[in-house]
């Protein structure tokens, strides 16, 4: 595994004298001589991750960016008066830039988008560079994931890379975001440059699709220790056991992990997690659930031994269907299973 640093190096120019761009939804590439970049899905990630993007950006380069809803690229466009194009279809982003970056919910939707923009093949217009390069920042299967990668390269339009993160939208709000990239050797400096302006670190895992899975390997043990934390401590409470004595025992002892030290599921044993303000904000039950599902999906179909794991998805399936804790941080499984709050 190889960590990039944060500190990036001059961005590649595509030409020495860069023309400044001011027109918008108006593209001139006969005119346009410096960097312009792609970016599709302006969503709790992805939003603030554009942001910071541009923000890192030479004033002269572009970001064309896209998102299907239509709020969301006005209230971009609103916020940048200079260097920013909203693109007719995500088409238009792959013709016109020489790096795009993707921020999709699932799997269906990034296969969509790269249809979209791999089918039928285009050329990249003159101006910009030889070869495209896709990053896929989207928590997806591994295998859908291969499958649009094999695409890009068939067809001749560039390279991908699977590049899922961590950090929330906290981290994508203060650029602080991990990113575990599973690319060829040839191409890992020149995604780390573009994932530094969005992010702290950059971990290089491997061939492509090796990102997902250790973003997949780590949020199953997540998944678990979240679960395993619930319990144990509604064991312990339920018991007569002070909460926050009992937090702080297990939190030296050999049961520390993640859930007990810093999200503990306990009301008022950590100041400031989602569980002292009602579970809210954090780590959503939905997209738990989501990443183990992806996880145990892509383990069956490695033909993987894994036996916890159904056991969290139907827990995590019945709590996200609960009233009382839909729409709420993940550690409110305690609350699923009548924890003393
Ligand atoms: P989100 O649903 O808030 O945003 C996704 C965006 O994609 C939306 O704006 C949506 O309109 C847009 N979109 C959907 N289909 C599109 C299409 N066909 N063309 C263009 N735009 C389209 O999701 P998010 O929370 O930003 O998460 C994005 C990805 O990052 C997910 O895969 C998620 O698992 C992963 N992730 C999220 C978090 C988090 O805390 N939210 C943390 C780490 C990783």
């Amino acid at each position: 595994m190889r960590a990039a640093s944060a500190i990036v190096s001059p961005l590649r120019r595509l030409a020495p004298t860069a023309v400044r761009h001011t027109q918008r939804r108006c593209f001139s590439n006969s005119q346009n001589m410096q960097a312009v970049w792609g970016f599709i899905g302006l969503g709790r990630m992805g939003y603030p991750m554009a942001k910071n993007l541009r923000a890192k950006l030479p004033a002269t380069d572009t970001l064309i960016v896209q998102d299907v809803n239509l709020d969301a690229t006005k209230q971009f466009l609103g916020e940048h008066s200079e260097g920013v194009i909203v693109a007719e279809n995500v088409r238009e982003v792959a013709e016109k830039s020489e790096c795009v970056i993707t921020v999709l919910p699932e799997p269906h939707h990034v296969a969509g988008v790269y249809k979209s923009m791999l089918q039928p093949p285009s050329l990249l217009k003159d101006g910009t560079a030889k070869e495209r390069l896709f990053i896929d920042c989207s928590t997806i299967d591994p295998t859908t994931s291969r499958e649009v990668a094999n695409a890009a390269t068939l067809s001749g339009q560039g390279k991908f890379i699977d590049s899922p993160m961590s950090g929330g939208v906290v981290g994508a709000q203060a650029g602080t975001l991990t990113f575990m990239i599973g690319a060829s050797a040839d191409v890992v400096d020149r995604a780390t440059e573009v994932l530094s302006l969005m992010g702290r670190r950059v971990l290089h895992l491997g061939e492509q699709g090796a990102g997902l899975h250790g973003k997949l390997a780590n949020n199953y043990l997540l998944a678990l220790n979240n679960i395993a934390t619930a319990e144990a401590m509604n064991m312990g409470i339920q018991w007569g056991l002070d909460p926050k004595a009992l937090a702080g025992m297990i939190n030296i002892s050999t049961g520390k992990c993640w859930p007990s030290e810093v999200n503990n599921p306990v009301p008022g044993v950590i100041e400031g997690s989602p569980a002292s303000r009602g579970y809210e904000g954090g780590f959503g039950v939905a997209l738990a659930n989501k990443d183990l599902k992806l996880a145990l999906k892509a383990a069956k179909e490695a033909n993987i031994k894994v036996v916890l794991g159904d056991a969290a998805k139907q827990l995590y399936d019945e709590t996200e269907a609960d009233s009382n804790c839909k729409g709420k941080d993940f550690s409110v499984v305690y609350r699923f299973l009548g924890g003393k709050e």
